[in-house]
């Protein structure tokens, strides 16, 4: 008999987990009753084998598009931190990219004149990111022991879905950022127009296709991971609804699914239900 690799809320609710009708080849997704989080019932051998195939300095490199989005969002991204980090800093504001991948984020932040680094568990990932120039530790966060209260701002890109114990390096990020110090977090929305219409077709929830993803946030659940961890919850922008994969379909029907997507791409923004999650976070100064 496999051990399941998450057994109860990873956002800390005691309330039980529902089956849901997202059905996985590892089993339908659970639901927490409180707070709507789902989470896969894949086992614990299993998530440990498709961790792997993170390591690889190939993996998950954006297409020239992608890659472009990318550089844009960056930029949108930085400035809205400094923003919120609000006031004169007499210097570069510093950053912590956790999960840092091969340390494009590193490299935008130094950009804009942050004092950027960051953190990244997959050795053969880092050492890219280091031959690329860009100042990334290998490791997990934990294991850097930084200072508390050292970083301005900390971000953590696509990091939450893969966790069983998201509060635990939630609180770490809290540690290590000082009092009105900005955390940004992006992950998919589970309460999505996408994952409604896809629900099992949709690749996020896939642990197979996107490497080792578990745990699927929404708005209400990601602000009470946020609250108990002690953040305050500055802003939650959802963004892009999509009704297929390119592999589902192709031609015609791909391009008219693609079209009602994008025509929904604003309401989906308004209603909170597009299904990129970005999620502005403020550590409170102290009373
Ligand atoms: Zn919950």
């Amino acid at each position: 008999m496999s051990v399941r690799y998450i057994d109860s809320c990873p956002v800390g609710c005691t309330a039980a987990l529902s089956t849901t009708d997202i059905v996985m080849p590892e089993g339908p997704l659970l639901s927490c009753n409180a707070c709507g989080q789902l989470v896969s019932q894949i086992s614990e051998a299993d998530y440990l084998r498709s961790m792997q195939a993170f390591d690889d300095a190939g993996f998950n490199l954006p297409d020239a598009r992608a890659a472009a989005r990318r550089a844009r969002h960056a930029g949108a991204r930085l400035a809205r931190i400094r923003a919120l980090l609000g006031g004169r800093l007499d210097r570069r504001p510093r950053l912590i990219d956790v999960g840092c991948s091969r340390g494009d984020f590193v490299a935008a932040a130094t950009a804009s004149a942050f004092d950027a680094e960051g953190v990244e568990p997959a050795p053969q990932i880092a050492a890219a990111a280091r031959a690329a120039g860009r100042k990334v530790h290998t490791g997990l966060l934990e294991e850097q022991q930084f200072a508390d209260a050292q970083f301005d701002a900390v971000s953590l890109f696509e990091v939450v879905e893969h966790l069983r114990a998201p509060l635990v390096l939630m609180r770490e990020c809290r540690r290590i950022l000082r009092p009105g110090g900005v955390m940004l977090l992006s992950t998919g929305n589970a309460a999505s127009w996408t994952a409604r219409v896809m629900k099992a077709r949709w690749d996020y929830f896939q642990t197979e296709k996107d490497a080792g993803h578990v745990s699927f946030f929404n708005p209400r659940s990601i602000a009470l991971l946020a609250e108990r961890t002690g953040f305050e919850v500055a802003a939650i922008v959802t963004s892009r609804v999509r009704f297929a994969e390119k592999s589902d379909l192709r031609g015609l029907a791909y391009g008219v699914t693609k079209l009602a997507a994008e025509a929904l791409a604003l309401p989906a923004r308004f209603y909170g239900r597009g299904h990129d999650m970005l999620v502005y976070l403020r550590n409170p100064s102290a009373a």
